[in-house]
């Protein structure tokens, strides 16, 4: 495929015309932040905050324009707004919702969504995302795996998928797929260098496209590995995709925790329900002598979640063979899984579909009070 750049779709968009000022977009100097990525396009619309919602029709017009282009497999366009400053505070953007999108139900199909987050990075959260869909997977679950962790989307590789997803006719997107999950990672779409200002506003409208213009089909569960920390783009993502629950991971340093705890009452704060804890490096077994040493003081995770009141999940050690599975891309669950490690991250994924299902009944039975308010 011929590959589109920015003078084309510049050349595109000036055939959008805001009605209201009698010129095109461009010549408006309403269009911000184009990006380009492997045929996928993302720019935004700067509006005046009081016109706001009613710009979505122009927003729609200038998607459908880029998405028409020859060698344009996505469209991504936000309308921001740039906010006045108020006294001493910086002026900054906010990025406007189209009610229309937010109403309509994202994903028909998908039973329940899963988020794994964290307190802060590095602590195993993508390596448990991975183990945990394929053993969902292993136990007979449709399961696709949404990799939302913008500061570094690793599980196309640590699922040993590479490329990029392929374009429907209808312009939808294939997801990827390796040992039975479905894959889409933001990675696909957002570039590395994005500048700052825009990754609130491209990341909102990102996980939007990838919930609702990937052809994920009848799944039982969507696991979704959300980029670390309590921000606001995690507060965002939160919001935006229709969580069925969350599980944090954290490693069992009091550090580590008290970040976990700020995560925990992130999900509360937007009513998502926590399904639990789960303790990653718990413990260190050496690969020479079997002898285990608990260099981060094993259990704070199971401490925390008695004191905040949920459940704990299980715990999984620091162990060579889970960091070169994951990192090679064959996860230990699928490559050796008759291995212990295996087993617990099975354990832990059938205490997760239990809660799915208690979820769920748990929302359905609340449904008709909340069509009768
Ligand atoms: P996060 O998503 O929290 O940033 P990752 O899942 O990417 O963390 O893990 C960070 C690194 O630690 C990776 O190299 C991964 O393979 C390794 N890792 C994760 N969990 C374990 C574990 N239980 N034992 C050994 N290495 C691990």
């Amino acid at each position: 495929m011929t590959q589109v750049n920015e003078q084309q779709i510049l050349k595109a968009l000036e055939q959008v015309l805001d009605a209201d000022r009698g010129k095109d977009i461009v010549s408006l100097n309403m269009v911000s932040g184009l990006q380009i990525k492997d045929g996928h396009v993302a720019f935004a619309i700067q509006v005046d905050p009081e016109r706001g919602a009613s710009m979505e029709p122009l927003r729609h017009e200038a998607e459908k324009t880029v998405h028409a282009l020859s060698g344009v497999i996505s469209a991504t366009v936000v309308l921001t707004a740039e906010r006045p400053p108020s006294g001493d505070a910086p002026g900054g953007e906010e990025t406007i919702t189209p009610a229309a999108e937010t109403a309509a139900p994202l994903l028909p199909d998908v039973k329940s969504i899963v988020a794994i987050a964290s307190g802060k990075g590095g602590v195993g959260k993508s390596t448990m995302a991975v183990n945990l869909a394929l053993a969902l997977a292993a136990a007979g679950h449709r399961t696709g795996l949404l990799d939302a962790d913008i500061y570094g989307p690793s599980i196309p590789r640590m699922l040993g998928i590479s490329g990029q997803p392929v374009p429907t006719a209808e312009g939808a997107l294939e997801p990827m797929e390796n040992y039975g999950v479905k894959c889409m990672s933001m990675g696909f779409l957002i570039e590395d260098e994005a500048p700052l200002i825009w990754r609130g506003p491209m990341v909102q409208s990102a996980l939007q496209h990838l919930l609702r213009d990937v052809n994920w089909g009848e799944l039982d569960v969507l696991v979704v590995d959300m980029p670390p920390g309590t921000g606001d783009i995690q507060l965002t993502l939160t919001q935006q995709a229709p969580l069925t629950g969350a599980i944090i991971v954290s490693t069992p340093q009091d550090i580590a925790l008290s970040d976990a705890r700020k995560g925990l009452n992130m999900f509360r704060k937007v009513d998502v329900p926590v399904f639990g804890i789960v303790e990653n490096m718990s413990y260190f077994r050496c690969p020479h002598c079997g002898e285990r040493s608990e260099i981060f003081s094993h259990g704070g995770a199971r401490r925390e979640a008695a004191l905040s009141g949920v459940d704990f999940l299980g715990e999984i050690p620091l162990d060579i063979d889970i960091r070169e599975t994951s990192d090679g891309g064959h996860p230990i669950t699928v490559s050796k899984p008759d291995s212990d490690h295996a087993k617990a991250y099975r354990a832990i994924a059938a205490k997760t579909w239990e809660k799915i299902g208690l979820a769920l009944q748990e929302r359905q039975a609340e449904a008709p009070r909340t069509v009768v308010q």
